[in-house]
This record gives structure tokens, C-alpha cells and sequence, in this order.
């Protein structure tokens, strides 16, 4: 059994960034590997290790520093790597809808029986891609997944819900997309970090497989209001009074 997984290079969580209107500010800062689909490439090795799969290929859209980001799927356990390159800003060109038919043709193409996939990329916060990718496929889907058994090839996902879990199950081929509790990722030990390096990578530029169609135009980014900074007051009646009058809330 062959399983794709899709990462996607993002801002590092960490990172403070930078607000201009036309987007976030990436000349220079520090990019990561999206931590949902870190997850989604650690839950591939945990099911290659269970010898549930046979192959894991891990692929990206986007320029050519995603490359890292193969790298990094390579020395968690990936066994190969598909990087389709193009140059246009993945926080705002390349839009799920792409993405969802890049990985389309790459599935119809090499027959992969599971598509793992972040359930967000926390740049854009779309949560759309998997759904899409399920979709043009007409395969099943379970979203938001902290649970996956694979028997007899049937996967059985519990689901994290509003207020509650949800368990569903689906005969494979079909695309899980993987929520925060699944696991807690691996670090890439040294000696992974280098075989990583010699594991094969297949770059296919974007245009071979489809086009980008910015359907949807960001007009304008703006920056979270900044928060007022708190007092500490003495008592309840200092309080009251500058709810009263300085606050003006009743
Ligand atoms: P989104 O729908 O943008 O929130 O992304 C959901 C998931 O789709 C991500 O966690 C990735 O697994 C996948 N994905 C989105 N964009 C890309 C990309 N440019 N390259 C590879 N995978 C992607």
C-alpha cells in the first residue's frame, strides 16, 4: 500500500510576523514545515512501522526552498519526495483548489491507496484542501483525524468534533486529514537527517501538471487590534469606578 502525504512549508509558528496590507512580510523570516502535516508524516511512519504501508512519498507545491521541507518529511521515514515547483507566494497564489487538483493528477498518476494531509495549513487557515482532494477524486474522507486504525483495508478514524468524538470508517482507497492529538512527531535524528540527503527527490515544475487560477484575491491584510495593556487596581471600588468613568461601561 502507498501512501502520498502533503506538507506544506509555512511561517514558523514561533515568529512574530510582520503585517503589510498585501500580506505577511516573508523576506527573512524562519519557515517550518506546516505543523499539521508534520503530524500527518509521522502518522505515515508510525503505519509503515506497524508494516500497515509500504511507501511513503511526501510531496510539496511550491519554490524551491520547500525543498527543506521534503527533507525534513525524508528524515522523519518518507521514502521518496515529489516538489512541484513554481515561484507564486504559497500563502496567497497557490489557493486549495490547485493544490487539490495538482495532488489529483499525482495520485491518478502513481496510484497511491491513502492521502494523508494537514487538516490546515496555519498560514492561510483555509482547512479546504482534503476536502477538495476528496472531492475530485470521489474518494471517502475523515477530517480532523486524532485516531487511525488501518485493517484489511479499511480504515477506521475517530474524529475530534465539536463538544465530542466522532468514529467512522471507509474501505481505501480515501484522504485523511490530520488534526493535533493525532501524535507528537519524532525528531529527525542525525544520522535520518543525512540519509534523508541521498533519498530520492522527483521536481516537476507546475505547469506539467496544471496551472494556478487565483480564483480568490486577497484585497487586504490587516494586523490583530493591538491590546490595551492591563492595571492592577486595589480594590473593588477603585475598579468600579473606572468602569464607570474611565471605561464607561455603565
Ligand atoms: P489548507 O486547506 O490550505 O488549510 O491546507 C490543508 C492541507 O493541505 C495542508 O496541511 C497540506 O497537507 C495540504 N497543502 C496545502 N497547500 C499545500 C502545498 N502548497 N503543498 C503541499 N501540500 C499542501
Amino acid at each position: 500500500m502507498k501512501v502520498l502525504v502533503a506538507v506544506k512549508r509555512v511561517v514558523d509558528s514561533g515568529i512574530k510576523v510582520r503585517v503589510k496590507p498585501d500580506g505577511i512580510d516573508l523576506q527573512g523570516v524562519k519557515m517550518t514545515i506546516n505543523p499539521f502535516c508534520e503530524i500527518a508524516v509521522e502518522e505515515a511512519v508510525r503505519l509503515k512501522e506497524k508494516k500497515l504501508i509500504a511507501e511513503i512519498v511526501a510531496v510539496t507545491i511550491g519554490p524551491k526552498q520547500g525543498a527543506e521541507s521534503l527533507r525534513h518529511a525524508l528524515a522523519l521515514g518518507a521514502d521518496k519526495a515529489i516538489h512541484v515547483t513554481t515561484e507564486a507566494r504559497i500563502d496567497q497564489a497557490v489557493q486549495p483548489l490547485d493544490v487539490a487538483n495538482i495532488l489529483a493528477k499525482l495520485v491518478e498518476r502513481d496510484n497511491y491507496n491513502l492521502v494523508l494531509m494537514g487538516k490546515q495549513s496555519i498560514d492561510d487557515d483555509f482547512n479546504q484542501t482534503g476536502q477538495m482532494l476528496a472531492g475530485l477524486l470521489d474518494w471517502p474522507q475523515a477530517t480532523f483525524a486524532s485516531n487511525i486504525q488501518i485493517t484489511d483495508g479499511i480504515a477506521q478514524v475517530i474524529r475530534e468534533i465539536d463538544g465530542g468524538l466522532q468514529t467512522v470508517k471507509f474501505k481505501l482507497p480515501g484522504v485523511i486529514t490530520c488534526d493535533l492529538r493525532l501524535n507528537q512527531p519524532r525528531f529527525a535524528s542525525v544520522p535520518n537527517i543525512m540519509k534523508a540527503k541521498s533519498k530520492p527527490l522527483e521536481t516537476i515544475p507546475l505547469d506539467k501538471l496544471g496551472k494556478l487560477h487565483n480564483s480568490i484575491q486577497i484585497t487586504k491584510t490587516e494586523a490583530p487590534a493591538i491590546r490595551k495593556g492591563g492595571a492592577i487596581v486595589e480594590n473593588v471600588d477603585v475598579l468600579l469606578q473606572k468602569l464607570r468613568n474611565e471605561a464607561k461601561l455603565f
